[in-house]
């Protein structure tokens, strides 16, 4: 008989480990902390849950993220199947109820008659010959960090991130912004609210002085360069933000003469439309500070917040120190890491993560050798890239073009557009991977 699997973590990762494991007849022991133990960041008692922003990217396959999830949809990624019923307006961008998804999310799991809930801390590893997926996420409790920092030898690490305010659509005066996507694309999905240069640059002067909430002095200046918070992005130069999340291309205001200077665009968060969230504006500012800030803006004068932009801990392992290229501990063969917490970086890709864990875990208990992905399809680059990363100033990796192995470009390639070349690269991924599904099932 086959061993149970313990996964550590209900996250996106792990919830989809859990359900590929389950459906290929495994047993799973699902360790999850929450509600009994929150996070700093989790608002619902539900797996899976997308902490902030409420979209999966792209779905046009010329994107990194369209691409990830083009491979997840054929390696049958439980997770997008279940998410697909809950897709709100977003333009081409994959965008869901953050909660109804939760909710179904949890639902698949406790249904499922292989997948044992077990709702507390997991503050050790099990034993070494326990087949392990630990997917703790970037929120990991300190206690377990603690452990892993005894089974990693310390090498883990850790960078501040932050999230965005988020709106209610009812406090919203509709007559000074305007519902627009970028370039007409889709359906006008989003709010969109015009600055022209004067009230940008005042609005820009206002983030810069405003007060932050405090980290302390030894760990100041770690966050993530893709996710900066706005108001670290307007310190790094007046016209930074204009250049960034407020971007104005593509937008026209049917209330302006000219064109905006500047554009902050909220973007729908659940079914219900009540909600909205400021779109790239992650943020560390003080609550009073947000409140006080963000009344400014046209439109928000009333604006009432059903969150604020919080800053937290994001914690990660050295990835090429501690795992191969499949998730697999390089110290220990029944362990694998998967999500956030094993150095990707971002929704997809800590789905990507899990669904790889758990196909190599399946591998593992039947006593097959690991079968990594080929480099050329997204998923496979993006293993790849984190456990063969420089250890020294490693940070968690999002899935980009330029991952993929070089030799992708053909000659065929070479001579068309970046876009077309980009929809070629990914036609090659896709049918690669294929291949690659088609060896793993013997
Ligand atoms: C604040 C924040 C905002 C982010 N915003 C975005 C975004 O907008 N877009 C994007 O693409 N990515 C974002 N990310 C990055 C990343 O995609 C998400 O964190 C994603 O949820 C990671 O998935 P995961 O499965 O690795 O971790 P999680 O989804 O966090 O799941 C980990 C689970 O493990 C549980 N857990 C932790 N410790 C223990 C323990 N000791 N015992 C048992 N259970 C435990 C937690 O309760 C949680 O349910 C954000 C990350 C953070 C922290």
């Amino acid at each position: 008989m086959r061993p149970t699997v313990h996964v550590i973590g209900a996250g996106l990762a792990g919830s989809e480990a859990a359900l590929q494991l389950a459906e290929r007849g495994i047993s799973v022991r699902l360790h999850e902390m929450r509600p009994q133990t929150g996070t700093d960041v989790h608002q619902t008692p539900f797996a899976g849950e997308m902490v902030c922003s409420n979209s999966l990217g792209s779905t046009e396959i010329r994107s990194a993220s369209g691409l990830l999830k083009a491979e997840l949809e054929l390696l049958g990624s439980r997770y997008l199947q279940i998410a697909a019923p809950f897709r709100v307006p977003a333009g081409s961008s994959f965008s869901v109820d953050r909660h109804l998804l939760a909710a179904a999310i949890e639902h698949a799991l406790v249904d499922h008659p292989r997948i044992e809930w077990v709702r507390e801390e997991m503050r050790l590893l099990p034993p070494d010959d326990a087949p392990t997926i630990v997917a703790t996420g970037p929120l990991t409790s300190p206690a377990f960090a603690r452990e892993l920092s005894r089974f990693t030898q310390r090498r883990h690490l850790f960078f501040y991130d932050a999230t965005s305010p988020i709106i209610r659509a009812d406090s919203i005066d509709f007559s000074r912004v305007f519902r627009a996507t970028r370039y007409d694309k889709g359906e006008a999905d989003f709010i969109n609210i015009a600055l022209d240069k004067d009230a940008y640059n005042a609005f820009v002067t206002a983030l810069v002085e405003a007060d932050t909430v405090d980290i302390p002095d030894f760990e100041k200046g770690v966050f993530f360069e893709a996710c900066l918070p706005v108001e670290e992005i307007a310190r790094r130069g007046p016209m930074s933000l204009a250049f960034g999340p407020m971007k104005p291309v593509g937008l026209t205001d049917p209330h302006g003469s000219s064109a905006p200077f500047a554009v902050i665009q909220l973007r729908q968060d659940d079914l219900h439309e009540s909600l909205y969230q400021m779109v790239g504006f992650q943020t560390r500012l003080k609550w009073g500070e947000q409140k006080r800030i963000f009344r400014t803006l046209p439109g928000l004068g009333n604006a009432e917040f059903e969150r604020f932009g919080r800053m937290h801990r994001n914690t990660y392992i050295n990835a090429p120190l501690i795992i191969d290229a499949t998730g697999r501990a390089r110290a220990r063969s029944s362990l694998f890491f998967a999500g956030q917490l094993s150095g990707v970086e971002g929704y997809v890709e800590s789905i990507c993560s899990g669904l790889l864990a758990a196909r190599q875990m399946a591998r593992y208990l039947t006593g097959k050798p690991p079968l990594p992905l080929p480099t050329k399809t997204a998923c496979g680059a993006l293993l790849h890239s984190i456990a063969n990363a420089a250890w020294k100033n490693f940070r968690p990796t999002k899935f980009s073009f330029g991952l993929l192995e070089t030799e992708a470009v053909s000659a065929k390639q070479r001579n068309v557009s970046k876009r077309e070349r980009k929809e070629l690269q990914a036609q090659e991924a896709l049918e690669i991977l294929q291949k690659w599904i088609h060896r793993e099932s013997f």
